[in-house]
C-alpha cells in the first residue's frame, strides 16, 4: 500500500443504530435460505457466532460521499486542483478541460490520470488526485484510509437474540401509477438495536483531512447522512461516537511534544524523498491535546479520549480543515 509511514490515526467508532437499519445480503443469501426475509441483512462470523454487521466497506461510501459534498460545498471547482472529482462521471474528451464544460462537473481522477497522467510515478499521481482521493484512494491510488467492519460489542448482543433483528413489511409501489405494485408485500429484515463497534484507520494524512473526517462523523452522529437501504422510507439513522483517537508519527518535530505533524508538512524529511509536495497544505501541523508518549510497545503515539480531549482535538483539526479548503480557493 504505502511504501513508508509517516502518520497514523486509528479512530475508534461505536455505532448505535436510532431506528431501523437494512444493509442488504446479496440476493444469493435470501435465494438460499428459505427462512430469511426477502431483504435480510448482510451476515458474518464474529466470536464463534452468526451475526449481523455493518460492513467496512458501507461505511467507507457513506463517509467518503459524505466528505465530497462537503469539500465541493466548501470549495468551488478549479481547474488546476479540484478539491473533489465526481468519481462516478468520466465525460472527458481526449486532451480536454478536467470540468466538464457543459455540465460543471469534475471529472473522475481515475478518467483524469488515464488520459493525462498514464505512466505517472506514485507521487505524481498522489499530487495530480483531488483531495478527497488523497485520503480515500482511486483506481491509481492506494487508499489512506481503511474502515473495519463494524461488529456487535461484546456482551451486548443477548443469547436469545444474538441477531438484534426486526422484520418489516413492505408494499412495493409502482412508480409509474403510484399503486400497489405486482408483487405488493415483501418483507426486510432491519436492525434497531445493539452497539456495532469499529476502528478506522487512517495512514500518511495531513491534519487537514483528518478535520475533514472529523466533521463527516459529526454529521454521521446528527444524522445528516444515513447509512444502508432504505433513506428515503426514513431507514439508516444511526448514533456514532467516537471512543478514543490514537496518533502516531514518525517524524520528530522540534516544536515540542503536542503537536500531531500531517503528512504534508514541509518538516516530514520524507515528504521531499517521496517527492510529495502540495503548495496548498505547506504547514499542515496542528496542537493535540494530549502528550505524545510509549504506548504498551514503546511506539510514540498520542491517545485522546473522553469528551473534553476529544472536542478540541477535532477543533484542532477542523481549524486545518478550514484553512486548507481556503487555500484551495474556498471561502
Ligand atoms: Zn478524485
Amino acid at each position: 500500500m504505502h511504501r513508508v509511514v509517516i502518520n497514523e490515526a486509528v479512530i475508534k467508532l461505536k455505532i448505535t443504530p436510532d431506528g431501523p437499519v437494512l444493509i442488504k445480503a446479496g440476493e444469493a443469501l435470501s435465494g438460499i435460505e428459505p427462512d430469511l426475509p426477502d431483504m435480510a441483512f448482510v451476515r458474518t462470523y464474529h466470536g464463534g457466532r452468526e451475526t449481523v454487521y455493518l460492513p467496512g466497506s458501507s461505511l467507507k461510501g457513506v463517509i467518503r460521499s459524505h466528505c465530497e459534498r462537503i469539500v465541493r460545498t466548501c470549495v468551488p471547482p478549479s481547474e488546476d486542483s479540484p478539491a473533489a472529482c465526481d468519481p462516478l462521471f468520466d465525460k472527458l474528451e481526449r486532451g480536454g478541460p478536467r470540468i466538464h464544460p457543459k455540465e460543471n462537473r469534475v471529472v473522475s481522477c481515475c478518467k483524469w490520470l488515464q488520459d493525462r497522467h498514464r505512466n505517472a510515478g506514485g507521487a505524481e499521481t498522489y499530487t495530480q488526485s483531488c483531495f478527497v482521493c488523497k485520503l480515500f484512494g482511486n483506481t491509481s491510488l492506494a487508499s489512506h484510509s481503511s474502515f473495519n467492519d463494524a461488529v456487535p460489542i461484546d456482551g451486548l448482543a443477548d443469547d436469545d437474540d444474538p441477531n438484534l433483528t426486526e422484520e418489516r413489511n413492505g408494499v412495493a409501489i409502482d412508480r409509474v401509477y403510484g399503486s400497489v405494485a405486482g408483487g405488493a408485500l415483501f418483507q426486510f429484515e432491519v436492525v434497531t438495536r445493539g452497539t456495532f463497534g469499529t476502528d478506522l484507520l487512517l495512514r500518511n494524512f495531513s491534519c487537514a483531512h483528518l478535520g475533514l473526517i472529523g466533521l463527516a462523523l459529526r454529521d454521521l452522529n446528527d444524522q445528516r447522512l444515513l447509512v444502508g437501504f432504505g433513506k428515503s422510507r426514513g431507514l439508516g439513522r444511526v448514533k456514532a461516537e467516537v471512543a478514543s483517537v490514537t496518533l502516531r508519527r514518525w517524524a520528530r518535530l522540534d516544536s515540542g511534544n503536542q503537536r500531531l505533524v500531517g503528512f504534508l508538512d514541509p518538516s516530514v524529511e520524507e515528504r521531499y524523498r517521496l517527492g510529495l509536495s502540495d503548495v496548498a497544505l505547506a504547514n499542515d501541523q496542528m496542537d493535540l491535546p494530549v502528550d505524545y508518549g510509549p504506548d504498551d510497545l514503546g511506539i510514540d503515539a498520542a491517545k485522546a479520549e473522553g469528551e473534553e480531549a476529544l472536542g478540541t482535538l477535532w477543533r484542532n483539526a477542523a481549524q486545518c480543515w478550514a484553512a486548507a479548503a481556503q487555500a484551495m480557493g474556498g471561502g
